[in-house]
């Protein structure tokens, strides 16, 4: 298909998809961080499934691959990033093990009550936190886990501009104490959380995306809509310096009851 056939919608979608498929991480994270969230998780073995929902190119997914038995299913709405996922598989000799799925994960191609553990860093607000908790609780076993990754206010009052900028994004953001009892409500045992350091955002997220602004503008010199994606990506930037003390990314862990 031409892009004269796209709706500008599509092209965007595939320009932002083209952007994050140059670099490792689709959202802030660590490997310190996935283990840390992982040490909280007590019940696989070989005979384990797992799921990674909006798993990207699925940097933490090979992750856990590395660091827990069983079979791994990184899903992602995007083919691109899949296909990028499943080719690292191959290179990490974990292709038995994990396999990547084109999906999208408010409808999860699953039996109910089979998964031993569902992750998802960074990902969880496509579908809203609380939504997906609900519904994604019915695909895990008894005992399964769930461990999620999402943007959270670290106090109850903050400046206007950071307030109303992410009301505006995502108005489901919400305090931690707020999110527990959220997950609490949802039919799980709040096992832990724990706010993710800044270099999740600054060293892992933001500073490789500094020479992918700079080849994607090259590549997309004139063209309007990669400026203002750029434009917006580097305001986004600048807000997080200047307001990181009122939030950030939180990892929540839960078990089903
Ligand atoms: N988990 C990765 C990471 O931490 O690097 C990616 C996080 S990125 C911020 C969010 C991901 O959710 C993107 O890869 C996007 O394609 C995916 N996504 C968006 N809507 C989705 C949906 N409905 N189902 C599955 N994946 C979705």
């Amino acid at each position: 298909m031409s892009n004269e056939n796209k709706s500008i919608h599509e092209f965007d979608f595939n320009l932002i998809c083209e952007y994050f498929a140059s670099v490792e991480r689709q959202g802030p994270g660590s490997r310190e961080v996935t283990l840390k969230a992982l040490s909280f998780i007590d019940n696989l073995n070989e005979h384990s499934r797992i799921a990674d929902l909006g798993c990207g190119t699925g940097w933490q997914t090979i992750l856990l691959g590395e660091h827990v038995p069983g079979e791994i299913f990184g899903l992602d709405l995007f083919p691109d990033f899949i296909d990028i996922l499943n080719r690292n598989a191959g290179l990490h000799h974990l292709q038995n093990r994990i396999k990547g799925i084109v999906g999208s994960m408010d409808d999860l191609p699953f039996e109910k009550e089979t998964l031993d553990l569902i992750w998802s860093e960074g990902a969880i607000y496509n579908i809203g936190f609380q939504r997906g908790l609900n519904e994604w609780r019915e695909y895990l076993k008894k005992g399964g886990y769930v461990a999620v990754s999402e943007v959270s206010w670290f106090t109850d009052w903050r400046p206007a501009e950071i307030n109303d900028f992410w009301m505006d994004a995502y108005p489901e953001i919400d305090t931690i104490p707020n999110k527990a009892g959220q997950m609490q409500k949802a039919g799980y045992v709040p096992v832990a959380n724990f706010i993710l350091p800044e270099n999740c955002w600054i060293e892992h997220f933001y500073a490789p995306q500094v020479e992918a602004q700079e080849i994607f503008l090259r590549r997309y010199a004139g063209n309007k809509v990669a400026e203002d994606f750029i434009a917006n990506q580097r305001y986004e930037t600048q807000l997080y310096y200047k307001y990181k003390e009122f939030y950030g990314y939180v990892f929540y862990i839960g078990k089903k009851i």
